[in-house]
This record gives structure tokens, sequence and C-alpha cells, in this order.
């Protein structure tokens, strides 16, 4: 079900990275002129439709006024010109507001978030980490009519056969009555009520939590809470294990070990603590952890376990999946984040795509020069700050990219990046 391409989920813009994850592949395709009319595609599409057994009343009615929407091809194609860094990821991401909401929402909704917990075993804070990133607790569903955004995106040619096979998902959705079309909203990218669903999510995890025989994760709690809940049920979450840890390095650490898994017991040997400077609790069953670095070595370092990967399913992104566990940390009144204080540098997408292009010639199987840090990216740039003298973090700090321009001048000048962000930073 994952239609994930080996990469991080690039973030298009701000929005779009905290509030419609949508379990969206953005594995970039060249794109190609479309060779058939707007016509044709639509009556072939309605035959194909017809024949898969969607009702004729169901498709007039998901197309009435249809034509491609120009805003989602854009949305598509857009690119940020900087790359989002952690720090500001996060002051966006978790807010002192948002937090502040999700304790109330735990309050109101205590009934049923003990209910969900009980039968799918997904703690709730967790469940309100995701509804508050993904929708901003259900305020934000995104404005765009899903078949509608869906068909723009399969008429398109830069990843029509996703968008094809995600549209006939959500037109059964449609035809089984779950909800009307005119309600059928969702993000430019076809993204799905309050946790965001993408229509083969709905096919595959949705569920009809208060028995009306409707799976409505629009409109009803129940049915929401409970699909999110059963989504990460059945990705294998464990209830007694957190999502990782802020951890604390020993002094000369050997940052070749970033991304490296191993068993507590060794990250313990080699002298990582907890951030507070106690010893990592060791648990009675043998338990491995991957160290992230999300804004290299001089940022804060995590240890993650089996749930960060449960949550990197949902959303393939290290700086998503940290935000869930940081804000779930932060619902629950657990310790969060002991500093903010490391190196904030947002690189130029255009630099990255330099840099990607560089090492490529060089003879690094980097993949096609994107300007999206994913983890082949971060995987050869580890390669090469190793052969550099640099600590090998695979991350774009400020003094390798001014040291990698400088060895490697672009033909054209690249931008420079912006200020920092004007708010002051959040102490944690
Ligand atoms: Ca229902």
């Amino acid at each position: 079900m994952r239609p994930f391409s080996g990469h991080t989920r690039s973030c298009r813009t701000a929005l779009m990275i905290l509030c419609c994850s949508a379990f969206l592949c953005t594995a970039a395709h060249a794109s190609a002129e479309r060779p058939i009319s707007h016509a044709a595609w639509m009556k072939d599409l309605r035959n194909e439709a017809l024949r898969d057994g969607i009702s004729e009343s169901v498709f007039t009615a998901a197309f009435k006024d249809f034509t491609p929407v120009d805003r989602v091809v854009t949305l598509d194609r857009n690119q940020p010109e900087f790359q989002l860094t952690f720090k500001r990821y996060l002051n966006r991401a978790l807010s002192k507001k948002r937090v502040r909401k999700a304790r109330q929402k735990a309050r109101r909704h205590a009934k049923l978030l003990a209910e969900t917990e009980e039968t799918y075993g997904i703690p709730k804070e967790y469940l309100l980490a995701f509804w508050g990133l993904e929708t901003n607790f259900g305020a934000h569903f995104g404005g765009f009519n899903v078949p509608h955004a869906l068909a723009t995106l399969a008429f398109d040619t830069r990843r029509s056969k996703f968008f094809r096979k995600e549209l006939f998902h959500a037109l059964h959705i449609l035809n089984d009555g779950h909800i009307a079309p005119e309600k059928m909203y969702g993000s430019w990218a076809g993204a799905m009520g309050n946790f965001q669903f993408m229509p083969s999510t709905f096919a595959a995890y949705a569920i009809d939590g208060d028995g009306d025989e409707k799976k409505d994760i629009w409109e009803s709690l129940p049915d929401a809470f409970g699909s999110a809940a059963n989504y990460l049920s059945k990705m294998r979450w464990r209830e007694d294990e957190r999502w990782g840890r802020e951890v604390r390095l020993p002094k000369g650490f050997d940052f070749a070990l970033t991304h490296k898994r191993k068993p507590l017991k060794e990250w313990s040997n080699i002298g990582i603590m907890r951030s507070n400077g106690k010893p990592l609790p060791m648990p009675k069953t043998e338990m491995s952890a991957r160290l992230i670095l999300p804004s290299g070595h001089q940022g804060p370092a995590f240890l993650v376990y089996h749930n960060f990967d449960v949550i990197l399913h949902w959303n393939r992104s290290d700086f998503y999946a940290l935000a869930v566990g940081i804000l779930a940390d932060k619902i629950a009144g657990r310790e969060t984040l002991s500093r903010m204080d490391w190196p904030d540098y947002a690189v130029p997408t255009q630099t990255v795509k330099h840099i990607q292009a560089v090492l490529k010639k060089q003879g690094y199987s980097i993949g096609k020069a994107d300007g999206i840090i994913g983890s082949k990216t971060k995987k050869i740039l580890r390669k090469y700050q190793e052969k550099s003298g640099f600590p090998p973090d695979g991350h774009l700090s400020e003094p390798f990219v001014k040291h990698f321009i400088k060895t490697f001048p672009p033909k054209i000048p690249l931008k420079q990046p912006p200020l920092p962000d004007r708010k002051p930073v959040r102490t944690p």
C-alpha cells in the first residue's frame, strides 16, 4: 500500500509539510505531452469506471462541472526555493498553541480516545499528534474536491498511473456511499479527512467506528480516530514502546555511525546517554535503535525505535516522524527537547541540485539531481564528507556547503540563503 519512492518526502510548501502528508509519493518523473485530448481521456475514464462497477450516476455527480484544476498542477510542480530546516520545521509544527489545543482536545474527546486506545493499542497522545500535524485537529482538510484534484493529476503526465489508481479508489468510496461527492474534500493531492488518508489508504484501513455502516473520516471522529489507529496498529505499532528519544553523544563520537542500527546495549557501551545525562534505560527484551541527526553533528541527536519506522510508513520524512514523537511527548507532559540552540542554515534548493550534480559527475550513484535531500543523497554525502575530512553526518551545514562551493564553483552564481526566521527560537 505504501506509495513511496525510497527518499524522504520533499517539502513543497510549509503548509503542505505540516498539514498534508497524505501518505504521498513525490518521485519525480519526466513530463511529457499528453497524447490525447481531455475529452477523449474523460470518455475513456468513464468507460473504465463503469466497467469497474462505478454507477453512472456516481460518475456523473463526481465530475459535475469538472475541468482540470490548474492550481493542482502548479502545486504538484512547486519546489521551495530553500530547504526547510529541522529547527524551522519544529517551530512551525510544535507551536505552544498547538500543544495547548492538543490538550484541550484530549480533555474534550477523553472517552473516545480512551476507547480507541483500548481497541487498537495506540496511545492517545500519538493520535492527537498525528491529528494536529495533519489537519490542525480537523480545522483544515484542504479545500480541493478530491475526484477533481485526482483526475487532474491522473490526466497530467508526471505521475498519472499513481493518481489514476487513487482516483479509482476515490470513486469506489463514493460508489459505496461513505461520503457525498460534494463533501469529498481534501488536499490538492487527494489526501482526505481528519488524518489525510489517501483513497488507497482509506480502502485498506478505514473503519466504521460509530456503527452507521459508513466510513466517514471527515465528520465522524469515531470513524476518523478508529481509522488512524487501525492503520498504525496494522503497521505493527508497539504499545509498550516509545518512538525514540533525544540522546547525548560522547566526546569524540564517530559520526560514521549516523543512521546505523544497533542494539541499545551497544549504543550504551559507546557512551550514548539520555539527554539529561542519565544512562539509557535497558529494556528486558533486546531493542535496536537507529541514530538520527536531523540537523547534522551540531544539532540534537536521537535514538529511534521500531515505532519511529511505523510513523515513517505514514509519512516517509524524518522531520515529520520526529515532530510526531516530540509533539506526543509534549502532549503527555514527558521530557522533550533539551535544547534549540544549534546553528540553523537553510540551503537553497538550487545549491542542493548543484551539489548532487557534482557528486554524480564524480561517479557517486546519487540518482537524479532533483534538489531533494533524500536518504540516497544523505548516504552519498556521508561518503563524500568522510573522504574530505568533514564529520560524516550527511548534513548540509554552512561550513560544508561553503567548502563545497569553493571547491566546485557553479557556472551560474547560486542564491544566498535567507536570514534566519524572524521569530525568536522557542526554548523547549
Ligand atoms: Ca461511521
